[in-house]
């Protein structure tokens, strides 16, 4: 993709989330500090990376010769958030959500004690990250959604419901990156349409039992003498665009970002042979596919749910910061 559409993108994903309920962006703000004993200006710059001519002009107006215990200066900008403790949360997933250290969550937040964290307790930090960082909480079918963000417009598919297709952040990106390199390697792909993710706070869906955490997408098949959208039709074999299906899934594949597909047991065959021709090992084949397995043996990535031949169901991984997310791995997912 051209650079100039990639910018473009960026900055949908931003609209998006600026109008996503529930995403708050936080605004930049300067970064207090409170002088303790012993601080002089030089010795605070130092501290915080910055010149002493930076921290001067940072504190226009404000003299930094003669610094009284307990003022406050600023030593910086940053978004300014405050995050609610969830329950069995640590101070350094905190620090690792936001990209801060937890040096800097106790300067502040005074008298933090990293032990005693309570669920719902309020922290307030300062990060270069704008937006708070989504979270899958729970299990698929029992669970929710924090911060997550409104799949963004892009050429490649059609949304069916805004309001049932929210993600976390990291898996609405994975879904994007596929449909960008899509678009890259294969002009004329037609769209799809992206059925039901997640609400905006997750938690049940109907007609769904998982769909609860933000992970969890429908998307219907590309299939053959599909015009300018492919959308919601029961498929057989020999209908289904398989080589372009296999060009949009096999990235998340190799990567490991997701932990099951599901597709209709018919459908894998078209499928597979697409893997073997694009070159996937034998290794590969027999970890992605249940095919040529039979229907009832619950192995591979890519296997059999019913009700799964007019869409394949996408189910990521839990992001690596993500502590709260349960994986579904090694899970029968018989009925979904
Ligand atoms: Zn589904």
């Amino acid at each position: 993709m051209s650079r100039v559409l990639r910018v473009l993108l960026t900055l949908v994903l931003g609209l998006a989330l600026v109008l996503s309920p529930g995403v708050a962006r936080a605004e930049l703000v300067d970064i207090p500090y409170t002088v303790v004993r012993g601080d002089t200006g030089r010795r605070i710059a130092r501290r915080f990376g910055l010149t002493y001519a930076e921290l001067v002009a940072l504190n226009e107006g404000h003299s930094l010769e003669r610094l009284r215990v307990g003022e406050s200066i600023v030593v910086g900008r940053g978004h300014r958030h405050v995050h609610r403790v969830h329950a069995g949360e640590s101070l350094s997933d905190i620090a690792g959500r936001y990209r801060v250290s937890l040096a800097e969550l106790q300067r502040w937040n005074v008298g933090l004690r990293p032990a005693r964290l309570a669920r719902g307790q309020e922290i307030v930090l300062y990060s270069d990250r704008e937006e708070p960082p989504s979270e899958s909480v729970g299990e698929v079918d029992d669970g929710s959604l924090v911060n997550g963000i409104a799949l963004p417009p892009h050429p490649g598919y059609v949304v069916r419901h805004r309001e049932r297709t929210f993600l976390t952040l990291e898996a609405a990106d994975r879904l994007l990156h596929a449909f960008d390199r899509l678009r890259d390697e294969d002009e004329d792909a037609p769209r799809v349409q992206i059925g039901d993710a997640s609400r905006a706070r997750g938690g049940p869906l109907d007609q769904h039992r998982s769909h609860q955490s933000g992970r969890d997408v429908d998307i219907d098949y590309f299939y053959r003498r599909c015009r300018e959208t492919c959308g919601h039709h029961r498929l057989t074999a020999d209908q289904l665009d398989a080589d372009r299906q296999w060009r949009l899934i096999e990235p998340w594949l190799r990567e490991g970002a997701v932990e099951y597909i599901f597709i209709d047991h018919a459908l894998q065959e078209p499928l597979y042979e697409a893997a073997r021709r694009a070159g996937a090992s034998r290794n590969d084949l027999s970890r992605w596919f249940q095919w040529p397995r039979a229907i009832d043996v619950r192995v591979g990535v890519i296997r059999h749910v019913p009700s799964h031949a007019d869409h394949m169901h996408v189910r990521f991984t839990c992001a690596p910061h993500d502590t709260g997310c349960v994986p579904s791995d090694g899970r029968d997912p018989r009925h979904e």
